[in-house]
């Protein structure tokens, strides 16, 4: 049941909005053409150059799923998009990284949410794990953009987010230089689990997008290593073709 204050500060949020959208038209991140007010960050027509991947409603392995295979195992993994380099999947990925758009972000993983709420795939799922940053690059960046992904998913899935299972170890800035070979080593080297014990049977990894898998790959080794029994997902906002 509603409060009456709370329609009226609702209304007046619905005013505000209005007011702002005349005064400040918002433009999409895309093409910049002035996005309607039904419209959030991404206007219709760029929404639509996306491509989709419509994993959620595959019956036979995915793409997504033979990249784990014999390196992980999964139980389900979802992407909404499928990433390209020079295709406007790319800038899309980047104002989510670096342009501060907190906004931008949990809009997607409701998007996301919404996409896996009504596949019987996902629904074992009890709790998110955003892929961490370390403290240091999220304090600098002011976000972590799997996080903000991982609180629109939550929002709709209506499942906790678990922020202290899995930590970032250091920021080595110097693993971008090292060949992919090497990078995997390093990679299982990143993470360290937290001293809370976690007693959930089925947890999904959050990420903004998957190239290697190899992050992923530790993440999931680690976890399933301190929990065995652990039942991991993977949900991501993109996948590289
Ligand atoms: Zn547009």
């Amino acid at each position: 049941m509603y409060l009456k204050n709370d329609i009226i500060s609702e209304s007046f949020a619905r005013y505000l909005e209005g007011l702002q959208h005349l005064i400040f038209p918002n433009v999409c991140l895309q093409c910049s053409y002035e996005l309607s007010r039904f419209e959030k960050h991404i206007c219709g027509f760029c929404w639509d150059k996306l491509q989709r991947t419509y994993f959620e409603s595959y019956e036979v392995a995915s793409g997504m799923d033979q990249l784990f295979w014999g390196r992980i195992e999964l139980s389900e993994t979802f992407a909404l998009y499928f990433f390209e380099k020079e295709k406007p999947i790319q800038d899309i990925l980047h104002a989510l990284k670096y342009q501060f758009k907190a906004p931008l972000g949990r809009h997607f993983g409701e998007v996301m949410g919404k996409t896996i709420l009504n596949s019987d795939k996902y629904k074992e799922i009890e709790a998110l794990i955003p892929v961490p940053i370390h403290p240091q690059k999220r304090f600098l960046r002011g976000y972590n953009q799997s996080e903000l992904l991982a609180e629109g998913i939550a929002e709709i899935l209506k499942i906790p987010i678990l922020m202290d299972v899995v930590q970032k170890k250091n920021n080595n800035s110097s693993q971008t230089r090292k060949n992919r070979f090497l990078r995997w080593d390093n990679a299982s080297e990143q993470f360290s689990i937290g001293k809370k014990a976690m007693t959930y049977r089925h947890v999904a990894i959050v990420d903004d997008v998957i190239t290697t898998g190899s992050t992923l790959e530790a993440m999931a080794q680690l976890l399933r290593s301190q929990y065995p029994d652990l039942q991991i997902s993977l949900l991501s906002f993109a996948i590289a073709k």
